[in-house]
């Protein structure tokens, strides 16, 4: 596609074209599934299409990074076989000895993966509550060279003021690295508040459909860092498979327009629970009472599609709720077209400071009143 007319385009129609032309060879419109691994050498030994070894680059890996780097304004993106492949990318760019700040509100993998990977091999970290800038600021060390934000955050939707910490991790020449897995590109152009680098899951929202797993990695410049991270992605190896990248690219082309139908049907029940006698909290960043609700405000295009909520009572009573609901499906994960409800506590252990009555709800694509309907029944 012409470089200026790119430029120009909107998410929405970038979603659609980017890294999408017509095959040269047959006209096909939609991608075609390129499964080999190895490519051909010119007779001068040359690579004439790009390609030599699929581990290095291949085609759909090529044409989903081109599609993910775009829809973030980035200068470049890589894809991984799944979210945490992407997360231990981030860490092996770094060296032993180096300090990370992780916090408090996160994704158990990426904790797990600091405490039991990367904290026996050298690197060190500290846990912070990174809602509360005074906490990170007092926990910078002279070797703090990243500081990692999840917001909103897995469970609790906890909100982090993403300018303010780029800010604060700039300050030290320290880099800032966004997990967007919940928001997206659509939700949130982490990149354009100062992150330095977003990562996600592409296993939940930019699949959508519950049946790829796999991760991805966007930078703001094709710098140094980066350079390592690719290296890092082909020489260890841990790439998206052709068909995760054919699915994903696939999902990303209706991104847009499921991600507001998730945020409206997600706006609805959260409003439903923050309004329901047996709920004790409602979570969700759109909602006024939400403690991250004027920066969530600020820095996101859409609240988003995850909603948690505590039930009023013990672990025993969110587990009976949750055994109630008819339409959500309990199973873990999320993004999909499908609503799931899940237990959380029980998933990430005795040792997750998640509340023990807290059920976590992805949002689909079912109608809002159907969900409704559902949730009060099972409140009772
Ligand atoms: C699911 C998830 C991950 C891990 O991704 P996988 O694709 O399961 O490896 C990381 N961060 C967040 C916020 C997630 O929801």
């Amino acid at each position: 596609m012409n470089p200026s007319l790119r430029a120009r385009m909107r998410q929405d129609t970038i979603a659609v074209h980017a890294g999408h032309a017509p095959d040269p060879t047959t006209g096909a419109v939609a991608e075609s599934l390129h499964l080999s691994t190895t490519f051909l050498r010119a007779e001068d030994g040359s690579y004439p299409s790009g390609y030599k070894y699929s581990r290095e680059r291949a085609p759909n890996r090529a044409a989903l990074e081109t599609a993910l780097a775009a829809l973030d304004g980035g200068a470049d993106a890589a894809a991984f076989a799944s979210g945490q492949a992407a997360v231990a990318a981030v860490f092996q760019g770094l060296a032993p000895g180096d300090h990370v700040i992780c916090p408090s509100a996160v994704y158990y993998g990426t904790r797990k993966l600091l405490a039991e990977v990367f904290g026996p091999w050298g690197l060190e970290f500290s846990v912070v509550d990174t809602a509360d800038l005074a906490s990170v600021q007092a926990a910078l060390r002279p070797r703090t060279t990243l500081l990692w934000v999840e917001t909103p955050s897995n469970p609790t939707l906890a909100v982090t003021d993403i300018r303010a910490m780029a800010d604060l991790a700039h300050g030290i020449g320290a880099r800032l690295v966004v997990d967007n897995t919940w928001s997206t590109a659509v939700g949130q152009l982490a990149l354009s508040l100062g992150a330095d680098l977003v990562m996600y899951s592409t296993t939940k929202y930019y699949g959508g459909h519950s049946d790829t797993l796999s991760g991805a990695l966007v930078t703001a410049r094709a710098d140094a860092a980066w350079e390592r991270i690719r290296l890092i992605q082909s020489s260890v190896g841990a790439v998206a498979a052709p068909f995760d990248c054919w699915l994903v690219h696939r999902g990303i082309a209706s991104l847009p327009v499921r991600l507001r139908q998730h945020t409206h049907n997600a706006a609805r029940v959260a409003a439903f629970l923050a309004g329901h006698d047996g709920v004790e909290v409602a979570h969700y960043p759109g909602l006024p009472s939400h403690p991250g609700h004027a920066i969530a405000q600020r820095q996101m295009r859409l609240f988003g599609g995850m909603v948690s909520f505590q039930p009023r009572g013990d672990a025993a009573h969110a587990l009976a709720v949750a055994a109630r609901l008819r339409i959500f499906t309990r199973a873990t994960s999320l993004g999909g077209v499908e609503s799931l409800a899940e237990h959380r506590k029980s998933i990430e252990g005795p040792e997750s400071p998640t509340p023990d009555n807290l059920l976590r709800l992805s949002i689909g694509l079912e109608d809002a009143d159907d969900l409704i309907d559902d949730l009060r029944q099972a409140l009772g």
